[in-house]
């Protein structure tokens, strides 16, 4: 998926007129020089724009607010080369809306023992002024990224790039807008939640539309736009028969084809990028959307199953975050679903009824036609893959009543022992971090779905750090979990975020 905005990221180098013209001309000539290698050197999937060296009050308070209108900057990254007394940072910072990050570099990477005198060290004061300039953020309590270490550094400029697209996620968050076409499934609490909070915090816009009416949507999509695209998919796809007629079962998958279309064109005429269903509220629908939500899904759109909105609305923002990475390996809604639990091999085989996204498979991708052994709709089609080896996370955002608390854990994803050949659905497996038992218990303790948005390519710093620019609680499920800490976690969490 590609998005929909060029973003930039702007370059803001503090400083102050107290070491003459030739000092600030000396600052910018390194601004640009570091500006112009930073986008040469490949790392970073945006560009950085270097703006005026900030010596006033009113020229910082400007830039950020030019900042904050200009649609295409997802951003603004700070460095001191000099000192800049910070009080006059205050009212920009305070104007400022968008995600901050400070670098903490220094022009030169060594100390020139021969020749450094009071000048150089006037000059280059990044150590001195970095510090008045982060303990200002951290008094006005400024949610920031802060990256150390030389701007040549190959992990300077992958922690930069990891921030820009945690930066995505955050300016991104206010534009997903969910389309509810079902409500939640009936008794079922995980899935729940506050939706006036959830724009608040997040921005989000959830809406409800009656089946119908997407339905009919559906129905109105032409008998040659379906055909077309279920000759798409036969070349495509593996078509697996199991048995059944050839006809009858390419009438099931036009079902889908039909579905995909008219359900494609819904969401952009009304502007949502994010989907629920319900296999229990189909209304006209045929069959419950399987292969077509599939296939929405891998062209970035968000989904959540039995009406849940949540998850749909954190896939999007994940596949906005891994937008156009070279080597993505995919980002779905899972579902733990059962365990594997024989000594030295345990796991979670995480599936759907049939809604997983094909982005995280490996291997071929096959169609199959069976039942759904719930609700009372026709036998729907199906994508079905297994999925790849390696790590990734997993992601529960839950509403406690009081708050929302984002649950991340780190997993070991993995290909289970054997094939499964009666099972029709997509699958992945993995093993949660530290280990079966203690992933499981810390994530049942904080309170985690059985739903997740899970990707192969986003971190948990990364969500973890979308949390906190959104202002709820995160808390983290890896290889540094332990049980008796974790529940100090969730106790600090209730302090500081429980009403
Ligand atoms: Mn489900």
């Amino acid at each position: 998926m590609k998005l929909q905005r060029n973003y930039k990221f702007w370059f803001c180098t503090g400083s102050q007129d107290l070491y003459g013209d030739e000092c600030l001309k000396n600052v910018a000539d390194h601004s640009r020089i570091i500006v112009d290698e930073l986008n040469k050197s490949g790392v970073l999937p945006f560009e950085v724009v270097l703006k005026p060296t900030l010596i006033t009050n009113e020229l910082i308070r400007k830039t950020f607010n030019e900042a904050n209108i200009d649609e295409d900057c997802a951003g603004v990254i700070v460095w001191c080369h000099t000192f800049s007394p910070a009080k006059s940072w205050i009212l920009g910072l305070q104007e400022y809306r968008k995600p901050l990050l400070h670098l903490h570099t220094q022009f030169n990477e060594e100390i020139p023992y021969d020749s450094i005198d009071m000048d150089f060290m006037n000059e280059n004061q990044s150590a001195h002024g970095d510090r008045e300039w982060g303990h200002m953020v951290t008094r006005m309590g400024i949610e920031r990224k802060v990256v150390v270490g030389h701007w040549t550094s190959q992990a300077v400029r992958e922690k930069i790039a990891s921030w820009m697209r945690t930066a995505i996620g955050i300016v991104e968050s206010s534009h997903v807008r969910v389309m509810r076409v079902a409500d939640n499934m009936r008794n079922v609490a995980v899935t729940e939640g506050d939706k006036v909070e959830a724009q608040l915090k997040f921005g989000w816009e959830v809406d409800a539309y009656p089946v119908n009416e997407i339905a009919e949507a559906v129905g109105a999509v032409s008998e040659s736009d379906t055909n077309a695209l279920v000759d798409e998919y036969y070349d495509k796809y593996e078509i697996l028969l199991e048995g059944r007629d050839a006809d009858e079962f390419k009438r099931h998958v036009a079902v889908q084809a039909q579905i995909e279309i008219g359900f494609e064109r819904f969401l952009e005429e009304k502007n949502y990028q994010a989907i629920v269903t319900h296999f229990g509220d189909l209304g006209a629908l045929k069959q419950l959307p399987g292969l077509a939500i599939q296939r929405l899904m891998e062209k970035g759109y968000g989904f959540g199953a039995e009406g849940d909105w949540k998850v749909a609305a954190m896939v999007r923002i994940m596949k906005l975050m891994s937008a156009g990475m070279k080597d993505a390996k995919g980002t779905s809604m899972l579902e733990d679903y059962t365990y594997n639990l024989v000594p030295g091999k345990e796991g979670i085989l995480q599936a759907h009824m049939l809604e997983i996204c094909p982005t995280i498979a490996e291997g071929p991708i096959s169609i199959k036609c069976q039942p759904l052994s719930m609700g009372d709709r026709e036998d729907p089609a199906r994508l079905v893959f297994t999925s790849k080896e390696g790590p990734g996370i997993a992601t529960s955002l839950i509403d406690l009543g009081d708050r929302f608390r984002l649950i991340i854990n780190s997993v070991d994803c993995k290909k289970v022992e054997k094939p499964m050949p009666k099972l029709p659905v997509a699958t992945a497996f993995w093993t949660p971090q530290p280990d079966f038992a203690t992933g499981c218990e810390a994530w049942i303790l904080a309170g985690g779905a059985h739903h997740t948005a899970f990707s192969y390519d986003i971190t948990a710093e990364q969500m973890g750090d979308w949390a906190a620019a959104m202002g709820i609680e995160a808390v983290y499920i890896d290889n540094n979990t332990n049980i008796r800490d974790f529940k100090k976690d969730l106790m600090l969490g209730n302090v500081v975020f429980g009403k």
